[in-house]
C-alpha cells in the first residue's frame, strides 16, 4: 500500500505519524514544496521579532522521518490525475498512490493593489518569506502594514522590533475586531502605541508607489501619501487549490470533505487549512485555519486512510498567542459582536492566520461576563447555562480551567452569580469546577460538581 501525502505541514505530518502507527509496513511518501523538514508556522512571528533563530522553528528533524520510514520529497506538485491515481511534480516526476491526502495549507492573500509586485511588499507566511522579510526589515526605515487580524498585528510588532517606524492602517476603528470587543481593543491599542507603532483608523490603501522596482510610498483612498520602504500585507489567507482546479474534486472556498476527511473522489482525502470540513451539528462546511485543528484533522485522515471509520470531532477552536507583550488566549465562540456576525467578517479573506470561522459565524444572542483587573481581563461567553467561549488577556491562570469547562459542556448555573461578579469569586468558582471535572474524568465521581 502506498500512501501519498502532499504537504509537509501540521496536517500532513500528523497524518503520516498516524498512518505509521496503524500500518507499520505501508510505504509513506510526503511531498513538501519547501526545502525544510516540517516547521512551525506560528513560530514565524518570533523569527521576525528576532526572538528565536529560524532553525529553532523546525518541528521535526530529518532523523524523525527516517525513524518512521517516511520518504520526504522536496518538490511542488503541479498536477493531480485522479483517474490514473498519480501526481506530477514541477520537475516532471510522476508519483502514483493508493491513498492520497491533500494537505497543502493556505497562503496569504496577495495585495490587491497596483504596485503589489514591487520589492518591499512583504508577507508573514512562509519560512523563506520571513527570512527575506527580516533581512529587508534590517535595511528598512519606515513601513506601512494593512489588515484587520492577528497576522497584520504580528507584522507590525515584528517590524517595530526591527526598529522600523511602523504605521498600521485599519479600514475601520476596531482592532482585531473578529475577536476583541471595544474594551479589549482599547487595551491592545495602548500596547501597540507603547511599542511605537502608529495606528491610522479609517484608512484604506489604494496604491503602492515605487521607484526603480522598489516601494517608496503608499497612497490612501483619501489621497494622503505615506512614505515608506516596506508594505506589510496581512489581509487573510486563501486555501492552496491550484492542483485540484482541473480535477473532479469538489471545492467551495477550500476542498470539501466529509467528517471522515474524504473528498468526493474515492481514496482522496484533505485536511488542514486547505480543507473545508462538514460539521453535522450546523450542517455546514467550515474553515478553521488553526494549528490544533490541522493536527486533529490530519490524525483523523490518517486513521481513515488506514481503513478505520473515525469521524473528525471538532474540538473547541483554541488559540494562544503573545501580541505586543500581551498573552491572549481565545477559545470557543468569541462572538465579540453578534450583530455583525453575518456581515463583512464572514468571508475567507477575513479569516486570518490562527483564526476560526466558528468564532463568529453562529449568529446567536449570547450573554457575556467581563472581568478586569488592571491589564488582566477575562471575558466569558455564555449560551444559557453553558459556557461556550472565553477570551483571557494577561494572567493566563484561568486559560486551562476555562478550556476544560467549555469542552466538557457542564452546566454552570450554580456558579453563574460568581461568574458574573468577576474577580476572585469568578476565579475561585471556576477553579473549583475545573478540579471537580478533572477528578471526575480521572474516575473520582464524588468530587464532581462545583458546589
Ligand atoms: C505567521 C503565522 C502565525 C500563525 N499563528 C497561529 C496561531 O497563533 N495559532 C494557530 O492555531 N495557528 C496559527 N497559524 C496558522 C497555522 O500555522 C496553520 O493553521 C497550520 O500551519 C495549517 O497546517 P497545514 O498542514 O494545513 O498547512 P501548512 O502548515 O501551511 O503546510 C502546508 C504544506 O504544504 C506544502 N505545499 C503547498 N502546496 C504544495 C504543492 N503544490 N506541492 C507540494 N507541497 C505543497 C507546503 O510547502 C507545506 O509543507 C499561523 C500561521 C502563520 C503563517
Amino acid at each position: 500500500m502506498r500512501y501519498l501525502i502532499i504537504g509537509n505541514g501540521a496536517a500532513g505530518v500528523s497524518a503520516a505519524e498516524t498512518i505509521r502507527a496503524n500500518d507499520p509496513t505501508g510505504e509513506i511518501i510526503i511531498i513538501g514544496a519547501e526545502p525544510y523538514p516540517m516547521y512551525s508556522r506560528p513560530g514565524l512571528a518570533y523569527v521576525l521579532m528576532n526572538e528565536v533563530p529560524w532553525k529553532q522553528v523546525m518541528a521535526r528533524r530529518p532523523e524523525w522521518y527516517q525513524r518512521l520510514q517516511l520518504s520526504l520529497v522536496h518538490g511542488r506538485v503541479t498536477h493531480l490525475d485522479t483517474a490514473g491515481k498519480r501526481v506530477k511534480l514541477k520537475n516532471g516526476r510522476l508519483i502514483s498512490y493508493d491513498q492520497l491526502l491533500i494537505a497543502t495549507g493556505a497562503r496569504a492573500v496577495p495585495a490587491p493593489y497596483p504596485g503589489a509586485d514591487l520589492k518591499g511588499v512583504v508577507y508573514l507566511d512562509t519560512l523563506d518569506g520571513t527570512r527575506e522579510l527580516r533581512s529587508q526589515a534590517k535595511r528598512g526605515r519606515k513601513a506601512v502594514v494593512i489588515g484587520g487580524g492577528i497576522t497584520a498585528l504580528e507584522l507590525s510588532e515584528g517590524l517595530a522590533a526591527n526598529h522600523v517606524r511602523t504605521h498600521y492602517l485599519l479600514r475601520r476603528d476596531r482592532l482585531w475586531s473578529a475577536v476583541f470587543n471595544d474594551d479589549e481593543g482599547q487595551l491592545l491599542e495602548e500596547k501597540i502605541r507603547s511599542h511605537g507603532v502608529k495606528i491610522h483608523y479609517h484608512s484604506e490603501l489604494s496604491e503602492i508607489l515605487g521607484k526603480r522596482g522598489k516601494v517608496n510610498a503608499v497612497r490612501l483612498t483619501n489621497g494622503e501619501i505615506i512614505r515608506c520602504d516596506l508594505v506589510g500585507i496581512g489581509i487573510g489567507v486563501r486555501a492552496q487549490l491550484e492542483m485540484v482546479q482541473n480535477t473532479p474534486i469538489k471545492v467551495d472556498r477550500a476542498i470539501l470533505v466529509d467528517q471522515f476527511m474524504r473528498t468526493n473522489i474515492p481514496h482522496i482525502y484533505a485536511a488542514g487549512d486547505c480543507a473545508q470540513v462538514y460539521d453535522p451539528w450546523s450542517e455546514t462546511y467550515n474553515l478553521d485555519v488553526l494549528w490544533p485543528s490541522a493536527v486533529a484533522e490530519g490524525q483523523a485522515a490518517g486513521l481513515n486512510m488506514t481503513g478505520h471509520e473515525h469521524p473528525y470531532t471538532k474540538g473547541i477552536p483554541f488559540n494562544a498567542c503573545l501580541l505586543f507583550g500581551m498573552h491572549i488566549t481565545a477559545m470557543g465562540q468569541i462572538n465579540p459582536r453578534s450583530d455583525e456576525a453575518d456581515g463583512e467578517l464572514n468571508v475567507v479573506q477575513h479569516l486570518s492566520r490562527g483564526s476560526s470561522e466558528l468564532w463568529y459565524t453562529y449568529p446567536r444572542q449570547y450573554s457575556s461576563a467581563w472581568s478586569k483587573d488592571g491589564v488582566n481581563t477575562v471575558r466569558l461567553v455564555l449560551d444559557g447555562d453553558f459556557l461556550v467561549g472565553a477570551l483571557v488577556i494577561g494572567d493566563q491562570a484561568l486559560a486551562d480551567p476555562l478550556r476544560t469547562v467549555i469542552q466538557s459542556r457542564v452546566n454552570v448555573s450554580e456558579i453563574l452569580p460568581q461568574l458574573k461578579q468577576g474577580g476572585s469569586p469568578m476565579k475561585a468558582a471556576l477553579e473549583k469546577l475545573w478540579i471537580g471535572i478533572e477528578a471526575a474524568e480521572a474516575g473520582d465521581n464524588h468530587s464532581f460538581g462545583g458546589s
